[in-house]
């Protein structure tokens, strides 16, 4: 539950759990309602709290300790539908066909998106090796994802990229050393000539 602080230039409300009913106070803004009413603004309120691990369900808030709590309580439930059932249903592997039917490339050969059997099999609550089957089965291979393919192939560009920098760089270096060579040769033949000259020089000049 989110309620309002009273007050002028409070920008803050209490949060609640509608479980335990923990409370917590965020700053927050307020919006206008009709009425002249100011409100806390909710959505924002949410997201604040969502980023503290608390929970929105069904409109309400749960806090940290009460969501983990229920996470427990569904966690155990699955595993007891899992071990008693090692096949899917006809209604299971229709979900599933119909699922993949959506979600997986078959002229690809992998999933579209982000998706791949884990994501399937949790939204919809099954075993990820009913999924897993299935796929193999009906469609094709593990192949990843649209996602990790654009991943793979950006990172073969950067790879090629470095390389071709590594090779300029490597370029510059030997232009770099032989600039310094014809410039070390110059500066001996320099020396020389001034040696020569010199000692004639010495002897105009005494
Ligand atoms: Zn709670």
């Amino acid at each position: 539950m989110i309620e309002t602080i009273e007050g002028k230039g409070v920008n803050r409300c209490n949060v609640s759990c509608d479980e335990c009913g923990r409370t917590e106070t965020l700053t927050c803004d307020y919006i206008r309602s009709p009425g002249n009413v100011w409100n806390p603004n909710v959505g924002q309120v949410r997201k604040k709290i969502i980023g503290q691990n608390w929970q929105v369900l069904k409109g309400s808030e749960i806090c940290p300790a009460c969501s983990a709590k229920r996470k427990a309580t569904k966690v155990v439930k699955n595993t007891d539908v899992g071990a008693a059932e090692s096949e899917p249903s006809k209604a299971q592997k229709r979900d599933i066909l119909q699922l993949l039917q959506d979600c997986y490339d078959v002229e690809a050969g992998r999933y579209n998106g982000a998706d791949t059997d884990d994501v399937i099999a949790e939204t919809l609550g099954v075993r990820p090796a009913w999924v897993s089957a299935l796929r193999e089965e009906f469609f094709g291979p593990d192949g990843g994802n649209e996602d990790m393919q654009g991943l793979l192939e950006e990172l073969v560009s950067f790879r090629q990229q470095l390389a071709e920098v590594r090779q300029r760089l490597a370029d510059h270096a030997s232009r770099v050393a032989e600039l310094d060579q014809g410039a070390k040769e110059h500066e001996a033949r320099l020396k020389r000539i001034i040696g020569a000259l010199s000692p004639r020089i010495v002897k105009r000049v005494g």
